[in-house]
C-alpha cells in the first residue's frame, strides 16, 4: 500500500523508479550474459582456427571445418547454421582484437550494439596500435552515448586513424591488380558452394567415367582412381567426383582379368527425385529453407558404403549441406516416415520431420440439389 500522505503522482512515480531500476539491473545482467555468449562463440572460432594449425589446409578446408562447427552451434540453438558461422567469426574478431570492449561489456558499461559497433567500424585497422587506440576512445564514449551516437563518434575517429585516404587505398588496390597462374596446389581444392556459379570441381557436372576401387570410395584406401582408361586421379579427388556426381554405373569387374561382369544404376529416376522433392519442399538440413526445386538427391545412407537408391534413403540437400554431409563428419538417418536423424561430429542428434502439407477437405454441401444430373 502506498503513504496516506502520497499523491497519486507520486505512487506512480514510486512505481516507475522502481520500472527503471530493475530494467537497469535486467540489462546489466544481459550485457554480462552477451558478453560471455561473445566468449564461448570466439572459442568455437579457436577449435576452427587450431585444426588447421596441426595440418596446413586449404581456405576452403578451413571453410568447411568452420561450417561444420557452425552447423553443431547452430543446430543446438535453433539458429540457421549460417547465422551461426557469422556469429562465431564476428565473436572471435571481436574477443581477439578488441578485448577492453568485451570486458566493458561484461561490467555492463556498453551494451552488445556498442561492441558491435565497435568490431564493425574498427576491424579495417590492420595496425594494433591503432586499433588500441581506436578502442579507447570510442568506448570512452560508448559508456555514456546511444548506439548510433557512438557509430558517428567512431567512424570520425577511424578516418583519423587511418592515415591514408580511402582513394589513396583505393589506388594502392588497384596498383596491386595481378592476374597469375598458381600451379602448386596439385589437385583441386573443395569447391566454396556458396560462390555462383561453383568454380572448380563444382562446375563439372558432365557424365565422366571414372574407375573408383570400392576401397577409395569408402576411404579404406588411398590407391586413387583411373579417369575413364587414361590418367589416374589421387583418393581425394576420386571420392569428391565420387559425391558430387548426379550418376554413377557401378561396374563389377573380375579381380584378376578386370573384365566387367555387371553394371547396375545408382541414379534415382525422374519419378524418384519427383516424389522426394515433393515430400521435402525444403532442404532437409535442420532449420534450412532452400527450396527443394534448387536441391540436390542426397543418399542419406551413401551408396559407397550400401546405402539404397530408394526413397526411404533420399532426401532433398541444398549445396552447402550435401558438402557439410559429404566432407565432414555429419550423417543422416532416414527413418520410416520421413524423419530424417541428423548426428552432428559431436554425437549430439536432431531429428528433422518431413513436412506436413495442408489438407483440405471438402465442405459438406449445405443445400443438395434436389434433381442431380443422371451420371
Ligand atoms: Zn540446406
Amino acid at each position: 500500500m502506498s503513504h496516506p500522505a502520497a499523491s497519486p503522482h507520486e505512487a506512480d512515480d514510486a512505481v516507475l523508479d522502481d520500472v527503471v531500476t530493475s530494467l537497469v539491473q535486467i540489462e546489466a545482467a544481459i550485457s554480462a550474459l552477451e558478453a560471455e555468449r561473445f566468449r564461448q562463440l570466439a572459442r568455437a572460432h579457436a577449435v576452427a582456427a587450431g585444426r588447421s594449425v596441426h595440418r596446413p589446409r586449404s581456405v576452403q578446408e578451413r571453410e568447411i571445418a568452420l561450417r561444420s562447427i557452425a552447423a553443431e552451434v547452430g543446430v543446438a540453438l535453433r539458429w540457421h547454421d549460417r547465422t551461426a558461422q557469422r556469429r562465431i567469426t564476428e565473436a572471435g574478431a571481436l574477443v581477439e582484437d578488441f578485448p577492453a570492449t568485451v570486458t566493458a561489456l561484461d561490467e555492463a558499461k556498453i551494451t552488445a550494439r556498442h561492441a558491435e559497433v565497435i568490431r564493425e567500424v574498427g576491424e579495417p585497422l590492420l595496425e594494433p596500435e591503432s586499433r588500441q587506440e581506436f578502442e579507447r576512445r570510442v568506448l570512452t564514449r560508448a559508456e555514456r552515448d546511444t548506439v548510433a551516437g557512438t557509430r558517428a563518434f567512431a567512424q570520425a575517429v577511424a578516418q583519423e586513424l587511418e592515415p591514408r585516404s580511402i582513394t589513396e587505398r583505393h589506388d594502392d588496390e588497384v596498383d596491386r591488380r595481378r592476374v597469375w597462374v598458381d600451379d602448386d596446389i596439385g589437385r583441386p581444392a573443395i569447391d566454396p558452394t556458396h560462390a555462383h556459379p561453383p568454380g572448380g570441381l563444382g562446375a563439372i557436372r558432365a557424365e565422366v567415367s571414372v574407375v573408383i576401387p570400392v576401397l577409395t570410395a569408402v576411404g579404406a584406401s588411398e590407391r586413387g582412381a583411373m579417369l575413364d582408361g587414361c590418367a589416374p586421379v589421387d583418393a581425394d579427388t576420386a571420392r569428391h567426383l565420387f559425391a558430387e556426381a548426379p550418376g554413377w554405373e557401378r561396374l563389377l569387374t573380375d579381380p584378376v582379368t578386370g573384365v566387367v561382369l555387371g553394371v547396375d544404376r545408382y541414379r534415382p529416376t525422374p519419378a524418384m527425385r519427383r516424389f522426394v522433392r515433393l515430400r521435402d519442399v525444403h532442404c532437409r538440413f535442420p532449420g534450412c529453407r532452400q527450396p527443394a526445386r534448387r536441391c540436390e538427391i542426397d543418399h542419406n545412407l551413401a551408396h559407397a558404403t550400401g546405402g539404397p537408391t530408394t526413397l526411404c534413403n533420399l532426401a532433398c540437400l541444398c549445396k552447402r549441406h550435401h558438402v557439410l554431409k559429404t566432407e565432414t563428419p555429419w550423417t543422416a538417418a532416414q527413418q520410416s516416415g520421413g524423419s530424417i536423424v541428423w548426428t552432428s561430429p559431436l554425437g549430439r542428434r536432431t531429428t528433422d520431420p518431413p513436412e506436413r502439407r495442408v489438407a483440405f477437405a471438402p465442405d459438406p454441401d449445405p443445400h443438395p440439389d434436389p434433381d442431380p444430373p443422371p451420371f
